[in-house]
């Protein structure tokens, strides 16, 4: 079946800055488990995506603005260091804080004796991204997995 709103995708994907080495892969490891139509990755990857068949193999350049979105300025935040746990932090190194809005990646500013400013752009903000796709998967989603909005089972979530 082709890749289209509602499916489960399992795919491998190499990305990088375009014109850049690659930066992260999941060759190697389990592909990634997504639902089109359902937010679960960048826009411009899942537009790229629909229409193509397990087995096929892809590359797309995704502009900044399909993808991370662009950088933009005061996004600095000071927040107490405590919230970072026992790790040791340095400027210009990536983190993940956990917000109410869930899990966020930052960049470290400033590390202070109480405080740490970080920037709260995302790591890929104002990048173009060039993404090498294998599609290894592609199935329909089941009810569940519709009313949940996302995948279950491999590469998915187990709950
Ligand atoms: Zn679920």
């Amino acid at each position: 079946m082709k890749i289209e709103k509602d499916c489960v995708v399992r795919f491998h994907y190499t990305v990088g800055e375009v014109g850049q080495p690659a930066t992260e892969s999941s060759q190697g490891a389990e592909p990634l488990a997504i639902m089109i139509g359902h937010g679960n990755i960048i826009p411009g990857l899942e537009n790229a995506l629909h229409g193509r068949e397990a087995g096929e193999t892809f590359a797309v350049d995704v502009p900044a603005a399909e993808a991370y979105g662009e950088r933009r300025d005061g996004l600095t935040q000071r927040i107490a260091k405590k919230h970072f746990g026992d790790q040791r932090l340095l400027a210009g190194m990536q983190v993940v804080l956990q917000t109410e809005y869930g899990p966020r990646a930052v960049t470290i500013e400033k590390v202070g004796m109480s405080v740490v400013d970080v920037d709260l752009n995302h790591p890929m903000a104002g990048k173009s991204l060039h993404f090498d796709i294998e599609v290894v998967e592609v199935r329909a989603a089941s009810p569940e997995e519709l009313e949940h909005g996302h995948v279950h089972g491999d590469g998915g979530h187990h709950h």
